[in-house]
């Protein structure tokens, strides 16, 4: 098409700014909209995995992040009444990684790193764009912008996240659930590792309340609450969050609170990836519980996928190579990450102190054994489902 441009990536979250990165550090021209004001600063996810960083290396941003965030090479699972732990170390597998750690920071520091890097290339990304639909062509695809007009590009991107207009606008299905129950985000600067034996940086707890998790970020540590409650405000009310804070230490119920996040947990994934000439990536395509950290994470391996077989389509290589990224990810996203996170939410989420303990001690015995600690640690950093992903042709 004579006005068309190479790609449109709709959405300047984590995955469509990666997606942006790699396409333009190999010299194809990319436009890149969103319909927010500026990057979302909200809290959302925190933990970049091992195989996360090593991708981010490659487009020559990790030195940046890992400067700014916190390095967490151990985390726990811990029975929150008794103090009984068990603790995982990533240096067993920096075999497999340049990366032997979690990295703890916001995700939109990474965006903003990415923003800076992009516009270093001549990127600007446009914001207060919002794209209302996508019309397909033979031979290219058109974002419709709201306020009229529209931008006409050989392919198009999806990473507009979970209410994604351009997956509305394909008429994809977007199967799966909602659950019921809230939960919350609380951020704070309460130093739990002062006052808390053996706390690890990130550490999953078991409660006779519920389940938490704890996560430290360079600054503060981010509380993940399940209260048990539908509606969001209620899941975020003050006085319940000071009283679940309480529950996790009892100086910390006048703790400062940074901020309360409700927000619902999903299992999504939609029908196909690729529709033409348009993709899908990241939340627009999938969704799972927060559970292990592997939804901005799964995103940003769609984006390196993704972007890895249109640059070889770009430069000449047959477009069928594409669908091997919906076979791909889609597989992976509905068979590995999807199951694997509803079973990390489900292993924490039991009240019984003996099914508690039993899975305590399963776990102890899978860190006391040096194969079962390996799979066990390359399967939570996603090492392992990027392997299958190579398998599937
Ligand atoms: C509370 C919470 C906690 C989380 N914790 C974790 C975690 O610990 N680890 C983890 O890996 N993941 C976590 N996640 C998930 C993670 O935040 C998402 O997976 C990630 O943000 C997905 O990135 P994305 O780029 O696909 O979508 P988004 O980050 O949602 O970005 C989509 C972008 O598209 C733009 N957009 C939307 N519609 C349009 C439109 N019509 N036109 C133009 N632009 C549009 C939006 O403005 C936005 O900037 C969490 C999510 C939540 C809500």
């Amino acid at each position: 098409m004579s006005d068309s441009i190479p790609v449109l990536i709709v959405g300047a979250g984590p995955v469509g700014l990666t997606a942006a990165l790699a396409l333009r550090q190999a010299g194809v021209d990319v436009r890149v909209v969103d319909a927010w004001t500026r990057v979302d600063r909200r809290m959302r996810a925190s933990t970049f995995h091992p195989p996360t960083l090593d991708m981010i290396e490659s487009l020559g941003l990790v030195k940046k992040l890992i400067a700014r965030g916190l390095l967490v090479p151990r985390f726990q699972m811990r029975h929150h009444e008794t103090g009984d732990q068990v603790t995982f170390d990533l240096q067993a597998i920096s075999d497999a990684t340049s990366h032997p750690y979690r990295l703890q920071i916001e995700q939109h520091r990474y965006c903003e790193l990415a923003l800076r890097a992009l516009s270093n290339l001549g990127v600007e990304v446009k914001f207060n764009v919002v794209v209302d639909a996508i019309e397909q062509h033979s031979d290219g695809a058109r974002a419709i912008i709201k306020g009229g007009g529209g931008l006409t590009a050989d392919w198009i991107i999806g990473a507009d996240g979970a209410n994604s207009a351009v997956r509305r606008s394909l008429g994809l299905q977007y199967g799966g659930k909602t659950y019921t129950h809230s939960s919350v985000l609380v951020s704070t600067t309460f130093p739990f590792h002062e006052v808390i034996d053996d706390l690890t940086d990130v550490s999953y707890c078991w409660s006779e309340r519920g389940p938490f998790s704890l996560l430290r970020l360079k600054d503060f540590w981010r509380a993940s609450l399940y209260p048990g409650v539908e509606d969001l405000n209620a899941a975020a009310d003050e006085s319940r969050v000071r009283d679940w804070l309480a529950y996790i230490h009892p100086k910390a119920r006048g703790a400062e609170i940074l901020n309360r996040y409700p927000y619902r947990v999903h299992e999504r994934c939609v029908e196909t990836f690729r529709s033409g000439r348009v993709f899908l990536a990241g939340d627009a395509a999938h969704l799972n519980p927060p559970s292990g950290g592997m939804g901005m994470n799964g995103g940003i391996h769609d984006a390196m996928n993704l972007c890895d077989k249109l640059l070889q389509v770009l430069g000449g290589a047959d477009e069928s190579l594409l669908d091997r990224y919906d076979r791909q990810r889609r597989t992976l996203a509905s068979q590995r990450i999807i199951p694997q996170a509803s079973a990390n939410r489900e292993r924490m989420a039991t009240m019984d102190r003996r099914v508690q303990l039993e899975r305590l001690a399963r776990h102890k015995a899978i860190a006391a054994d040096a194969d079962e600690n390996r799979e066990f640690l390359l399967r939570s950093s996603m090492i392992t489902v990027l392997r299958e992903a190579q398998d599937i042709e």
